[in-house]
């Protein structure tokens, strides 16, 4: 086995692992990142089936400064594709409404009923979100039962395929709790967070979401590897270094060569970063306890003349189906609408053959849409969706080396702007170290919505 020496080793290439690629390169830091699948992405993972392009994971992102950044270092910033509009429905009632995410909106909509418009814009009389209470509790509390159950219930859970009664506001919604202080208004957070008064359009790429991974891989193919599984990170024991909490450098083994690395940053799902980490640190062996909701996706080829970005069923209704993105109507995808099943209201789902999955897509769809459908292909998600239940309270006792950092999907913000910026700011971080004896703060931060 050969050794190579890294400042930094990067376990896996996601979004954030490649955006810390590029974060620490600008900044002149020396890194690698090792991936275990054969082509980068993670979860962005875009497929081409008969000639269509298919988003197996995310279905957009939002175009921040951070997005922009990335996709202008990789070359590939003239292939945005910004949505046509962002306007978003509710499947309730046996019929679509319009959710209420602009003022227009909210006196246009047949959604709720009057009596339920009342009691949501009564919000300012309301008390300020806890952290103690579940996300469900809280939203039914400050906008009522009705608004709850047809719109912000399906709207916000939909974004982790959970149930919002299941989610602590500790972990789940710290970030809207933060803003509600500043905005004033929950309301408002809620908007700026599902739609309408978010400053950045949300966006593709021609050629699909996965755009962006491969061309940050390529733009540092000097500095990632594809198909390179890590199976264990090995404090080294040598005596060379000063050993700090004590650890050191570190091994990244893989099975063909050991890299070892001043700083080892782990982006991986939760059950393989506890593999990882369980020799290194305190609590890291719950970490394959965190729920994880599975999901599958049915792509689907119908033409229809609503205008948005799609739908969430609302809560009560008899349909399988937790949400449809209309990918041809979003950004011009020829037909594609993608339907999502499963999630936490029915993980069972997912044992269910493909033929099965398609069928209650497209009768389904037929129902909420009015149009028939037909079936391109099936998908599911290797590893499924993190859940930010009561689970999540697990974080609280994991404890790290100082040169061991976690920049997951699960300890911080999920929504890909979130992950560029928590890459930006670790990279910060990064480089102000000196390097074999200086220590760094563990950062497993503080778990928020996005
Ligand atoms: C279905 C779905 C829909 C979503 N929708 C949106 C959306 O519309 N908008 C939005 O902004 N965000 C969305 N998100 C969230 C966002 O896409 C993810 O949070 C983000 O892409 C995660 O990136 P990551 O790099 O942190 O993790 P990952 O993408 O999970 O990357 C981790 C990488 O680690 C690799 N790995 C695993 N084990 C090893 C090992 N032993 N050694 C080396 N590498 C390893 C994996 O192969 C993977 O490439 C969605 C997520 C999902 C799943």
């Amino acid at each position: 086995m050969t050794e190579t020496h890294h400042t930094v080793g990067i376990i896996g290439g996601g979004i954030t692992g490649l955006a810390l690629t590029h974060y620490l390169a600008e900044q002149g830091v020396d890194s690698i990142v090792l991936e275990a699948a054969d082509e980068p992405g993670g979860v962005i993972s875009t497929k081409q089936v008969d000639g269509h392009i298919l988003e197996a994971g995310p279905q957009r992102m939002r175009k921040t400064p951070g997005v922009a950044e990335l996709a202008d270092a990789a070359g590939v910033a003239d292939r945005f594709v910004e949505a046509k509009q962002e306007d978003l429905y509710v499947y309730a009632d046996g019929e679509l409404g319009q959710a209420p995410l602009s003022v227009s909106a909210f006196f246009k909509t047949d959604l709720l009923s009057w009596r339920g418009k009342a009691r949501m814009v009564a919000e300012p009389l309301t008390d300020n979100g806890s952290p103690e209470e579940r996300a469900g509790e809280l939203f039914v509390r400050k906008f009522g039962q009705e608004a709850y159950e047809k719109f912000i219930g399906p709207l916000y859970g939909g974004i982790y395929g959970s149930d919002p009664m299941e989610m602590p506001a500790a972990f789940a919604l710290e970030g809207l709790l933060a803003q509600e202080q500043k905005a004033g208004s929950l309301l408002q957070a809620f908007r700026k967070r599902v739609g309408g008064g978010h400053s950045a359009p949300p966006v593709t790429f021609e050629g699909g979401n996965q755009t962006l991974p491969a061309a940050l891989c390529d733009t540092y193919s000097d500095r990632v590897h594809l198909d390179t599984p890590v199976t264990s990170i090995e404090p080294v024991d040598d005596g060379r270094v000063e050993a700090k909490d004590g650890s050191g450098p570190y091994y990244l083994e893989t099975a063909n060569e050991s890299y070892e690395v001043d700083q080892a940053v782990v982006t991986t799902p939760a059950d393989i970063a506890g593999e990882l980490l369980s020799d290194l640190g305190d609590g890291t062996d719950e970490l394959d306890n965190l729920r994880y909701n599975p999901l599958a996706m049915v792509f689907l080829e119908a033409d229809h003349d609503w205008v948005g970005k799609g739908y969430q069923v609302g809560y009560g209704e008899e349909l399988h189906t937790l949400g449809v993105s209309w990918n041809s109507q979003m950004f011009g995808r020829d037909g594609v609408q993608t339907v999502f099943l499963g999630g936490m209201h029915e993980p069972e789902l997912l044992q269910a053959s493909d033929e099965r999955l398609g069928e209650i897509a497209t009768r389904e769809f037929k129902e909420a849409v009015g149009t028939a459908a037909s079936v391109i292909t099936v998908e599911r998600l290797d590893v499924g969706f993190p859940a930010w239940d009561s689970s999540w309270w697990l974080l609280d006792d994991i404890d790290l080396p100082t040169d061991v950092h976690m920049a997951t999907n699960y300890t911080a913000r999920m929504g890909i702007p979130s992950r560029v910026r928590e890459a930006r700011q670790l990279a910060d971080e990064l480089a102000t170290l000196e390097y074999g004896t200086a220590s760094a703060e563990t950062t497993v931060s503080t778990p928020a919505d996005d």
